[in-house]
């Protein structure tokens, strides 16, 4: 999302007040009943319950009265002042008839349609849940319309599409899963059952074009699994792991048949990964910068701070991100992969993961600062202090590399480490980046007293590149407010974000040696 110039919000109310009233009126005309549609799941860590939902009007509506039963709301009709209040947890949210919007402790949120009365209780638009209610409970509340279903909290439901490819001998099934998550795969008897670690599933699964080896598949008994039937042919089966985009894992399942050595396979690679995912990262070495992971900081509940004018730092972290991604991926022809492309929740360590996962070669995580002094200003480029990391770390960072805990040893081409120590080795190297991104920007925009810093941040102690946090201007400075929320200053940064790139990159490949190369076990330095 773009972030919005001040008094968008406004017209867009304007139009959604506008449109419902078209809505309402269109629907008085022709008389329109309430028509029902499947209902919704609400699937949490105490089980799982159904929230009804009907369509009045082209909009998908349910009732307040069901809402406040699942997630124990007070539901208070003022009926001279006619507004409705709903009030969860100390906090409450304000209604009003005719009106497409609801207040959230102060925040107006625009809704699809108007609260619509109906007998004893109200109806509000299914989106007043991802939109008001999760607000005000301060909890994830995801509300997936085409699968019907509303996660609460923090529960595990990934999104399972598939394939079926005939192969000859063999038919491959090849399930995407969104995000990664572990899973078992076992034979029993005449079928496959692969079983995730997960409270649910969201699953798309596949018709068979081949039913002579497969000949159906369905989600299990189970909470999170799903079972490949053998067809007449089947005989056995093999599965392996690949990676996906974006934290995504992909499951390829082999069904093979029984009697025919199956002739020519295509081989799946790489070898499968182990169903338990070790507390260790992966290493590999690669030179020259061909992945960038661009993190827009916070998203979803966590709004980050906030500008006098109500600016929200994770709508300007998400635009610059957005552009930024763009300008690399046209400027430098690599490849940028964004932690976040929506209004979404992301863990920090998870950002870092998304990195490592993609072994990606810079990471940069973008921000909007904070000041009790309104008069704040400036970007300021932070890379890690390893101060509260303890002694380890340091060490790492200072090249006694016999202290580096390798598992496994001998060979070293593929060598894992601990994730608090992941940063450690490109500590060096982060502070080059740090240095060409400061240099690059207070060649464009104003820079705060202290633009270069280190602090502890959890989102890079897992990355296990050369990774820094740009905190782009002070949202809590007025100016700065206007400035971070203009499409020319993003554009500015953006520029001294790609310019600073280019330089770390070129600096790099002249200097392979010579750029604070982190310490690797078994002697030398390399990128
Ligand atoms: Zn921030």
């Amino acid at each position: 999302m773009v972030p919005r110039p001040a008094g968008r919000g406004v017209s867009l109310f304007v139009v959604l007040v506008f449109r419902t009233a078209v809505l309402l009126l269109a629907c008085a005309l022709v008389g329109a009943q309430p028509a029902t549609t499947p209902p919704y799941s609400v699937l949490s860590s105490e089980g799982r319950r159904q929230l009804p939902a009907r369509i009045v009007a082209g909009q998908e509506m349910v009732a307040l009265e069901d809402l406040a039963g699942l997630f124990q709301l007070t539901v208070r009709e003022d009926s001279l002042a006619g507004g409705i209040s709903v009030s969860a947890r100390g906090q409450t949210i304000v209604l009003t008839p005719g009106q497409s919007l609801a207040t959230v402790s102060g925040r107006l949120v625009p809704l699809p349609a108007a609260p619509i009365r109906e007998g004893r209780t109200w109806l509000v638009p299914i989106d007043f849940v991802s939109r008001a209610l999760a607000l005000s409970l301060g909890t994830r509340l995801e509300v997936r319309k085409p699968s019907r279903l509303i996660l609460v909290g923090d529960i595990r439901v990934p999104r399972v599409s598939g394939t079926v490819e005939p192969q000859g001998a063999l038919a491959r099934l090849t399930l995407d899963v969104a995000p990664q998550t572990p899973h078992a795969v076992a034979q029993e008897g005449t079928r496959v059952v692969i079983k995730f670690e997960a409270d649910g599933l969201d699953a798309a699964l596949p018709a068979s074009p081949a039913p002579d080896l497969i000949q159906g598949i369905r989600t299990g008994d189970g909470p999170a699994s799903v079972v490949v039937e053998f067809g007449p042919r089947a005989g056995s089966f093999r599965a392996s792991d690949l990676p996906g985009e974006r934290g995504a894992g992909r499951i390829v399942v082999d069904i093979l048949a029984a009697t025919t050595t199956p002739a020519p396979i295509t081989p799946v690679t790489p070898p499968p990964a182990p169903t338990e995912p070790p507390p260790v990262l992966d290493i590999t070495p690669s030179g020259g910068i061909r992945t960038i992971v661009i993190d827009a900081g916070h998203g979803g509940d966590e709004h980050g701070a906030r500008g006098p004018q109500g600016t929200l730092e994770k709508n300007v972290t998400l635009g610059v991100a957005r552009r930024l991604k763009a300008a690399l991926e046209a400027g430098l022809g690599v490849r940028v992969i964004l932690t976040r492309d929506t209004d979404a929740t992301v863990g920090l360590d998870e950002r870092a993961a998304l990195a490592n996962n993609n072994k990606a070669d810079l990471f940069i995580s973008l921000h909007a600062n904070a000041s009790v002094r309104p008069s704040a200003s400036g970007a300021e480029v932070f890379y890690l202090s390893l101060d509260e990391y303890g002694d380890q770390a340091q060490r790492i960072a200072k090249g006694e590399t016999e202290a580096l805990p390798v598992i496994g040893g001998g060979v070293r081409d593929i060598e894992v480490i601990l994730w608090e120590m992941a940063q450690a080795r490109y500590i060096e190297q982060s502070a080059v980046l740090a240095q060409t991104i400061e240099s690059a920007l207070r060649e464009r925009v104003p820079m705060s007293p202290r633009a270069i810093q280190q602090a502890p941040f959890r989102v890079l102690v897992g990355a296990n590149m050369p990774a820094v946090l740009v905190e782009m201007g002070f949202i809590t400075n007025a100016d700065q407010e206007k400035q971070l929320n203009s499409e020319g200053f993003q554009a500015t940064i953006v520029h001294g974000l790609v310019d600073s790139i280019a330089r770390y990159r070129d600096r790099q490949s002249t200097r392979p040696a010579a750029a604070g190369a982190s310490p690797r076990p078994g002697g030398g330095r390399q990128f």
